[in-house]
């Protein structure tokens, strides 16, 4: 691709290897391919590969890795990063590298760090920024995506004014025509996924054909959310959102709320039969139309906090979470309530009775079968996703919207769920992914 000079060197003055070719090879959704060619005076007898994502982790995401080759004066060596393993990368990600070459005399010299970004050469993308938002386009003309991040931007406007929720880096969104394109390209992904969080990396990809206006406010909001209330609550001492607030701040931010769902939500409340709080901490039923009821109880909790006792709180309180509090230390820290008062104070706002806290029991379900799921595909994968409705029907039966489960305490402090990917001493956090309705 382009010719390097090696830029380090360590030890005797002497001819420097030259590299005649540095690149890299993206082939979603499976790997990465590093690929050197380099010739010097001396025979090269070592070639290692540094690399690393840029996202928001813990641990520094830096992998290192001797790669083997053939020595000798003119050497060619790759390395392929197997994305199977390592978990997908969102479009728009950014991976970085460099070589360290050493010769037979043990000069070591190290190649400029190159960035690339992960891009979808499938489509022809048309771009537009607006704010810290820049939203690519590959269907629909410019008014579609001028319409789009419109409302990606009154979105963002209202997360922060009416959820007191800040959050001004710069954010990516992808949308594609179809659910298969994205499931194409990120592993482990259902066809019907219609919307992916990324947290760690600000990026977000969404399946909005053009016409599909609903959907659009539905899911971009929501998604936005997500990396919003990630963001603000990330840390590395195991502090997480739990589901509940996750999603509830994610419906909240789509603005409309389903009419049925939200009177079933009362009335089950009111017959002292909808789940306490507290069940929904970790993820929610495996149930369609229970997960609905689970993400309608959660916006009504979320909208009760915000409209009660203001924006501010809740942004003191992911504040809470980001100092590594767990939930609860955090709640009473700035509303003087834990999970279950504050459930109690909910039903109460409309005459509903207090579930006791003795019946209060974690729900067990399967992985996954949410219908906004951050779904773990593996032990080393973990994209948020957002599920779509098959077709942009006014009212879907059935919602399969999982979130995936969170991990533990260590891996990701994301609303979805999330984890670390650990490859050869590389870690990250990769996506998460949820599905929405
Ligand atoms: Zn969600």
């Amino acid at each position: 691709m382009t010719l390097w000079l090696l830029n380090v060197a360590v030890g005797r003055a002497q001819t420097l290897p030259i590299v005649i070719d540095d690149r890299i090879t993206v082939s979603l959704p499976d790997e990465v391919t590093f690929a050197i060619e380099a010739s010097g005076d001396q025979p090269i007898t070592s070639i290692v590969l540094t690399y690393g994502i840029t996202a928001r982790t813990c641990q520094e995401a830096v992998a290192t890795q001797a790669v083997e080759f053939e020595p000798g004066r003119d050497v060619e060596a790759s390395w392929a990063l197997d994305l199977r393993k390592a978990g997908s990368l969102p479009i728009g990600a950014e991976i970085w590298w460099s070589w360290e070459l050493i010769d037979e005399t043990g000069a070591r010299s190290t190649t400029e760090r190159q960035v690339a970004r992960i891009d979808d050469s499938r489509f022809a993308w048309r771009s537009a920024t607006r704010g810290p938002i820049t939203l690519s386009w590959h269907t629909g003309d410019a008014a579609f995506g001028a319409a789009l991040l419109a409302i990606a931007d009154a979105s963002l406007n209202r997360i922060s004014q009416d959820a007191g929720l800040v959050f001004e880096d710069p954010i990516q969104v992808f949308i594609y025509a179809q659910p298969d394109e994205i499931a194409e390209v990120i592993l482990f992904q259902p066809e019907w996924v219609g919307g992916l969080a990324f947290p760690e990396h600000n990026i977000v990809m969404a399946a909005i054909a053009p016409g599909e206006d609903a959907w659009a406010q539905e899911v971009l909001p929501h998604e936005l959310m997500h990396l919003v209330s990630g963001a603000l609550t990330f840390n590395c001492r195991g502090a997480q959102l739990p589901t509940w607030l996750s999603e509830g701040l994610s419906r909240f931010a789509e603005e409309r709320a389903d009419a049925t769902f939200a009177a079933q939500v009362r009335d089950r409340a009111l017959a002292g039969d909808l789940p306490p709080l507290l069940s929904l901490a970790n993820q929610f039923s495996a149930f369609g139309n229970e997960a609905r009821v689970s993400y309608e109880q959660s916006r009504q909790v979320v909208t009760f906090m915000i409209e009660t006792y203001g924006a501010d709180r809740m942004a003191d309180l992911l504040a809470g979470l980001q100092s590594g509090l767990a939930i609860d230390a955090a709640l009473i820290k700035v509303y003087d309530l834990d999970t279950q008062s504050l459930d109690s104070a909910w039903r109460a706002s409309f005459g509903a009775p207090t579930r006791p806290a003795a019946r209060v029991t974690p729900i067990s379900v399967p992985t996954l079968a949410l219908w906004t799921a951050v779904p773990q595909a593996s032990a080393t994968l973990a994209p948020t996703d957002t599920p779509r409705p098959p077709t942009p029907t006014p009212a879907p039966t059935v919602a399969p919207t999982a979130e995936a489960p969170k991990t533990s305490p260590t891996t990701g402090p994301l609303g979805c769920g999330g984890s670390i990917v650990l490859l050869g001493g590389l870690a990250w956090f990769v996506t998460r992914r949820r599905v929405r309705l």
